[in-house]
């Protein structure tokens, strides 16, 4: 299953194995179940041996401070204490994401009649998704564990901060997409790496065949894969920055895209921790997930009440959000349900509109993902579920030049006209 080499013991008809270094996870302690709590050894492990529930990094984490985190460099290693790097990341090279803009959205709060609006800006992160940010975090596990080749099934994104990052590091990078992938996101991928793999299917299809590859061949690294635990953490990262770019402190509401359900769970986990740590105040907060509704597995299960996710076939055009067995899905439930949030799905139709609405109020192209989350915004507010006068914040997780075809029929030129005064006064535009 884990093919990465991590054992410390020499077999003796092999050549000594590759020890870990001390420190290689910073203070993380060990991967521990979210089930049943039991424990391993930091490792390309995903799955607990008791229960085959999901492994996540658990720390010893040691007093830090405000200003520790505000002397660091503006990027996701400000918060290196709370993640399972080594504490001299900074020589490695890596894309260096994270630290993006929080934005304060008066003209999308106010159409949309929420007093106190945040726009959380992650399109401007190197390959323009929240991606780079779990990718970093992959890459310093994959060279740890002296991976040889740095991978990853993906609905775009991640195949892009992958190949981008693995340029940069110098490490072999192999990335699998569902072969209908917009064609920006296939080449985005393309210029960092001859390894692109297009796959006849799905996402599912492709996250199979990556689990089968991940246990046949040694000495791969599939970010997602087997060494998930390590790339979900760079989630928190976001949870992070939103907290200390209020203020140091955590917003009232927050609404977060769900594919897998990784990047909502890890947000959760990172206000969790600051609370902990001591450096924000308690308080509680709710989250929300939003979904297309041609991919909207989690949504439905949250409807209906149940907490079993029935996995569906993706139709969507937000494809970055189409994972139709979505690995932390009854976690999302449970957070959303839990605080006191929602989870919602929206029409394609309502996706475009999204995404022209957030162009049209604050000026930020996003893509279908974010379409998604701008638009189930709207959505809670009209239904009541989410209260407009509390504190709120919305995640933009990509970048809309990476999906054009999706509202490049609905937006163009008002008029084309001859290059002369009359004519352009006859367009009518003034
Ligand atoms: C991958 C992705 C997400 C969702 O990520 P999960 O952690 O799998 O839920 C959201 N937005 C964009 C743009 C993405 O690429
Ligand atoms: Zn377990």
């Amino acid at each position: 299953m884990s093919t990465v080499v991590a054992e410390t013991t020499p077999q003796a008809d092999q050549p000594a194995r590759t020890t870990l270094r001390e420190g290689a996870f910073g203070h993380a302690r060990a991967l521990a179940c979210r089930e049943c709590g039991h424990e391993v050894a930091l490792g390309p492990h995903y799955a607990c041996p008791e229960c085959f529930g999901p492994l996540e990094v658990a720390y010893d984490f040691p007093a830090v401070t405000r200003e520790e985190v505000e002397a660091g460099p503006a990027n996701i290693w400000r918060y290196k204490a709370l993640l399972p790097v080594p504490t001299d990341i900074e020589q490695s090279p890596n894309t260096e994401p994270g630290y993006t803009r929080l934005l304060k959205a008066h003209n999308l709060g106010r159409e949309l009649g929420i007093a106190n609006l945040w726009v959380k800006d992650d399109s401007t992160n190197p390959t323009n998704s929240f991606k780079d940010r779990v990718v970093a975090c992959a890459l310093s596990a994959a060279r740890e564990l002296h991976a040889k080749v740095f991978a990853c099934p993906s609905t775009g994104n991640l195949a892009n901060a992958v190949a981008a990052a693995g340029a940069r590091a110098g490490i072999k990078t192999v990335v699998f997409i569902p072969s209908n992938l917009e064609k920006p996101k296939q080449v985005n991928s393309a210029v960092y790496t001859n390894n692109l793999v297009a796959v006849e299917g799905n996402y599912d299809d492709v996250n199979k065949l990556a689990s089968e590859i991940a246990g046949e061949e040694e000495g791969w690294a599939f970010v997602n894969v087997n060494v998930r635990p390590f790339y979900a953490e760079g989630s928190k990262t976001l949870g992070y920055e939103i907290a200390e770019q209020l203020g140091w402190r955590l917003p009232d509401q927050i609404v977060i895209p769900v594919a897998s359900g990784s990047q909502l769970t890890k947000v959760d986990k990172a206000f969790q921790e600051l609370i902990k740590l001591g450096l924000v105040e308690d308080k509680p907060y709710k989250v929300f997930g939003a979904q297309a509704t041609g991919c909207s597995p989690v949504s439905v299960a949250y409807k209906d009440g149940v907490d079993v996710i029935r996995p569906v076939k993706p139709d969507t055009i937000a494809k970055s959000l189409a994972i139709g067995n979505p690995a932390d899905g009854i976690y999302v439930l449970d957070i959303c349900r839990r605080t006191g949030g929602a989870v919602e799905d929206i029409s394609d139709d309502e996706v475009r509109d999204g995404i022209l609405l957030l162009a049209r109020t604050e000026g930020i192209f996003t893509e279908t993902a974010g379409g998604t989350t701008v638009g189930v915004l709207k959505k809670l507010v009209e239904t009541g579920q989410l209260d407009p006068e509390l504190e709120t914040v919305v995640i933009n997780t990509g970048m809309g030049l990476k999906t054009l075809d999706a509202v490049a029929d609905h937006v163009g030129a008002a008029a084309t006209i001859a290059p002369n005064y009359p004519a352009f006064v006859a367009a009518g535009i003034l």
